[in-house]
């Protein structure tokens, strides 16, 4: 067997002589629920043989490490009593209490539900975890113990189990413990599942390194002796670690540089080989402002690679991590990273959530104002998503990206995963700023709203009252909490429009054999709809909305089916009536973008609906579709409604172009939902708009207004020609 394994039993004599720190009463009923627990478990082994009270036992033993509270260890105790023998968690809340029995009930799995698929059962088992231990953090500790050692024990299950258990780990288990700030517990975890899933491939990488490190040893140890020398002589008292980067988080860490979800200016991917002959050393010093006076030191000994330094003390990790983070050139073309920290620090850097209990000894789980910055994010998120799965999709997306920081005009600060856009940081802000958001400043500088943001930048987000989200913010947003919030939106605003355009149809088609819903019988409408083979009214109105079937033959089947009604002898078609651009299933054609009044065409597209073309648009004709195709539809005036329309302009690039061109549009009374800057040469630059207006008037007032201000050179309506 290949993976470290933990056979050693520990006994209750032991583990009680490690928990020193519990009150004498405390250590009372910690040993009552192991004798509770022992008897529970009487006839039960686990797959090594061995009685099974020794895993509870064993994970209690690993709390108490974390030096966690009495209540905590005895749920450890009892926490496979409920899933695995019949005592039920009544009887754990009689004899230990009603906070015990939560935790207990936090960790078992729902047994008595019935699940279709092994993918659905494990995403409502981990919302059930969580969700439990939003009420109380230590559901999840004690989870995190369990699944620890069942990972140090998995050498007797099958190679199969084995491997679902060790990705399972590294699917949700490990991700969740960094995001709590868990090093220690992870990066255990992660090194027990890799050598379960690669037992090969880790020994090799160990002796490797192994190897390397016996070369390195006369450079260590004069880049040890420098740091000293340096560190005494400028008076700092430090503590001087050197640590290897873990196996696992290194080839991790080289997959996430060649992922796609990092911005583009980012640094390349180093080499395996560089990464592996890195020198990581940890420096603790005794206060705070000796962290910065040590990075004095260090960056005086070698020389540091330029923005590699990261400052997580003024500006913590949202898992409440800080340290100073450092890269340099060593002797010898060594590459060094350093990390400089107090002891406090490098402990909460370790345990993270754990520590809580050990700096507020008797805390109830009511008084968990630390772990809410912990939970909070999750706890959003669970509200957001529909279901359990998509809670766990979206739990899962977020947990793996890397953090980027940025600030509010007011100097607030935003934690946003790498690659975020302002859409992500206007829904990071507020959800109604997300959900009304038309364009951003990043730095003074006007920038498109799926531009990735970096640390330190200063967003400020513009927001109109008429805006509301739109499909294309997915392609852009990265973070979970606007991803569902947009998805809601369009979710919500389909099914609603796209119904209320099918009943415009049929209820038009209707008319032509003189028919009226809402003057039939809901019986006879039922007797159509099942003829027709359609569950209900709003299904077939969403149906004809989509372009899936005619409204036309199924007026056609309604006047059959209604005997006394008689065909209209001439069959006036009114056409459609627009009134506003906000229908997703009337969609207004990016080649013309017309406005009233224009003479319009509509051409159904299935299954996207209608798209209204101008009468005399080149693409239309181009595109072969035959008048007969064409759906009647004309404008209808409805107060304050306005319409989709571009303009572009070709300026001197000089300074405030951009100023005095929105002040334009905006005194005109239009809103901006896009800027774009298709070209800029140093002396002219090309801006194009998308804006909002009422009708043709509107937008002949702005051109206008436009071709007034000084240094425009020209300005029209429509993209810009040569760039199509
Ligand atoms: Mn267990």
């Amino acid at each position: 067997m290949d993976c470290p394994e933990d056979s050693a039993r520990l006994l209750i004599s032991e583990v009680l002589l490690s928990l020193n720190y519990l009150a004498e009463e405390d250590a009372q009923r910690f040993y009552a629920a192991y004798l509770f627990s022992a008897e529970a478990h009487e006839t039960q082994f686990r797959s090594s043989g061995e009685p099974y009270i020794y895993h509870p036992l064993a994970v209690a033993h690993i709390l108490g490490q974390m030096h966690l509270d009495h209540e905590a260890l005895c749920a450890a105790l009892l926490h496979d009593v409920v899933e695995d023998t019949p005592i039920t968690p009544a009887t754990i809340e009689q004899r230990f209490g009603k906070r015990i029995r939560h935790i207990v009930e936090g960790v078992s799995k729902l047994s008595h539900i019935h699940f279709s698929t092994k993918s659905e059962a494990k995403a409502e088992n981990f919302t059930k975890l969580l969700t439990a231990s939003l009420e109380d953090a230590r559901v999840i500790l004690v989870k995190f113990a369990d699944r620890l050692h069942n990972l140090r024990t998995l050498g007797c299950l099958n190679p199969a189990k084995r491997r679902r258990i060790a990705l399972e780990t590294l699917e949700l288990y490990t991700p969740l413990a960094g995001r709590l700030g868990l090093r220690q517990l992870r990066l255990e975890l992660e090194d027990l599942a890799f050598a379960h899933l690669y037992p090969l491939r880790r020994r090799l990488l160990l002796s490797g390194q192994a190897n390397l490190r016996q070369h390195q040893k006369e450079q260590i140890q004069q880049i040890e002796h420098c740091l000293l020398q340096g560190f005494k002589q400028a008076g700092i008292e430090v503590k001087i670690n050197r640590y290897d980067q873990p196996l696992w988080q290194l080839l991790n860490m080289r997959r996430h540089r060649l992922g796609t979800k990092r911005p583009a200016n980012t640094t390349p991917p180093a080499r395996f080989k560089t990464l592996l002959a890195t020198l990581h050393f940890r420096i603790q010093t005794l206060t705070q402002d000796d962290c910065y006076r040590a990075l004095g030191v260090i960056h005086n000994l070698y020389k540091p690679l330029p923005q590699r330094f990261k400052d997580y003390i003024a500006v913590p990790k949202t898992n409440g991590y800080q340290s100073l983070h450092t890269a340099l050139y060593g002797p010898h073309n060594a590459l060094l990273k350093i990390q400089v920290c107090t002891q406090s620090m490098q402990l909460r850097a370790d345990y993270g959530m754990a520590t809580y209990w050990q700096e507020h000894p008797g805390a109830l789980p009511e008084q968990k104002i630390m772990l809410n910055d912990w939970f909070k994010p999750l706890l959003e998120l669970h509200q957001a998503a529909n279901n359990s799965a998509e809670f766990l999709e979206y739990f899962k997306d977020d947990l793996f990206l890397e953090e980027i920081f940025v600030f509010t005009p007011k100097g607030k600060i935003i934690r946003l995963p790498a690659g975020a856009t302002p859409i992500d940081f206007a829904y990071a802000v507020h959800t109604d700023i997300g959900n009304t958001c038309v364009s951003a400043l990043i730095d003074q500088q006007a920038a498109p709203l799926s531009t990735p943001l970096m640390s330190g930048q200063i967003v400020a987000i513009t927001t109109s009252a008429q805006a509301y989200p739109q499909a294309n913010w997915l392609k852009s947003a990265v973070t979970s909490r606007a991803r569902i919030n947009v998805q809601r939106y369009l979710k919500h605003a389909d099914w609603q429009q796209s119904a209320k355009l099918g009943q415009a149809l049929l209820a038009k088609e209707l008319l032509a054999f003189n028919l009226d819903l809402d003057a039939l019988p809901q019986a006879q409408i039922n007797g159509w709809l099942r003829n027709i083979h359609v569950a209900d009214l709003e299904t077939l109105q969403n149906e004809i909305a989509l372009g899936h079937r005619p409204a036309l033959l199924d007026a056609l089947a309604l006047s059959q089916s209604v005997t006394q009604a008689q065909p209209a002898p001439a069959p006036t078609h009114p056409p459609l009536a627009i009134s506003s651009d906000t229908n997703p299933y009337l969609q207004f054609a990016t080649c013309c973008l017309p406005l009233p009044p224009e003479l319009i065409l509509g051409v159904p597209c299935p299954p996207n609906g209608i798209v209204l073309h101008r009468h005399d648009c080149q693409t239309l004709a181009q595109s072969g579709a035959t008048p007969k195709d064409y759906q009647a539809v004309t404008w209808e005036s409805a107060p304050g409604s306005s319409f989709v329309s571009s303009l572009h302009l070709y300026a001197e690039d000089r300074p405030g172009t951009l100023a005095a061109v929105t002040h334009v549009i905006a005194q005109a009374d239009a809103n901006i939902t896009n800027i774009d800057f298709p070209h800029r040469d140093g002396h002219y630059t090309m801006l194009e708009f998308v804006l909002k207006v009422r009708d043709v008037a509107h937008i002949t007032v702005i051109l206008r207004k436009l071709a007034q201000l000084p240094g425009i050179v020209q300005v029209a309506r429509g993209k810009p020609k040569h760039l199509g």
